[in-house]
């Protein structure tokens, strides 16, 4: 562990890898975040317990714990941010993160800046969550959660209650990929997990409400074989 800055934001990461673990660590120590470490599962989350970092990074292979076990345990109590290193080729392992909670992924072997710019976006996220903010905009789109109003190039856009619910869910993720079934069980109900036809269909309808070129688009991106993300 390493001695705490004041006003950083902290970060732990759990990896049984030492040479990730190093290799993380010093990279976010030189943006100036707080850095603690733990190699084991059941240490990351007595950590969290402990002292409630602003993110954790988190391998999902473990030595003593299931990374989704993890999760699901850590998401039993805690909305803290979870951005998981998964091994290419494991699209299932991916999924199920998500699925448990996770917040979102980076496949390994990583690149440097796509671990910060990740670690950024939800540490913004955290901000804006923080800060309250009903209302959301993008080029072309901006979207009043609290009035239920929806622009595109400003002009009022209609949508049906469902419509507006995938969209509201899309804004509220802030740009990070939702799959498939946390959708259908947001927008549906448990129960409808299965029912990914329901979800492509209405994608299409929104997506046509909004003006969006499902092969060109500017709202709402599809994540071939996990879900759909918002463009930010
Ligand atoms: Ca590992």
């Amino acid at each position: 562990m390493t001695a705490p800055k004041t006003g950083a934001e902290t970060l732990l990461i759990v990896e049984d890898e030492a040479q990730i673990r190093k290799f993380v660590r010093i990279s976010l120590e030189a943006q100036g975040y707080r850095v603690w470490e733990a190699r084991l599962g059941e240490e990351g989350l007595s950590l969290c317990a402990a002292t409630p970092p602003h993110l954790v990074i988190l391998d999902l292979g473990l030595p003593d714990v299931d990374g989704l076990d993890f999760i699901r345990r850590l998401r039993a109590w805690s909305a803290i941010p979870i951005l998981v290193l998964s091994v290419r080729a494991s699209e299932t392992e991916k999924i199920q993160a998500l699925d448990a909670g996770a917040n979102d992924y980076v496949t390994k072997p990583f690149g440097i800046g796509e671990l910060m710019a990740r670690v950024r976006v939800l540490l913004r996220k955290e901000e804006r969550q923080a800060a309250a903010s009903a209302l959301f905009e993008s080029p072309g789109l901006r979207v009043d959660l609290g009035r239920r109003e929806v622009m595109v190039d400003g002009a009022p856009v209609s949508l049906s209650r469902k419509e507006f619910a995938l969209l509201a869910l899309l804004v509220a993720s802030q740009g990070q990929v939702l799959t498939h079934e946390q959708i259908l069980r947001e927008v549906w109900g448990s129960g409808h997990q299965e029912d990914t036809h329901y979800l492509r269909v209405l994608v299409g309808h929104l997506r046509q409400k909004l003006g969006d070129d499902p092969m060109h688009p500017r709202f709402i991106l599809t994540v071939q074989g996990i879900g759909y993300r918002l463009a930010v």
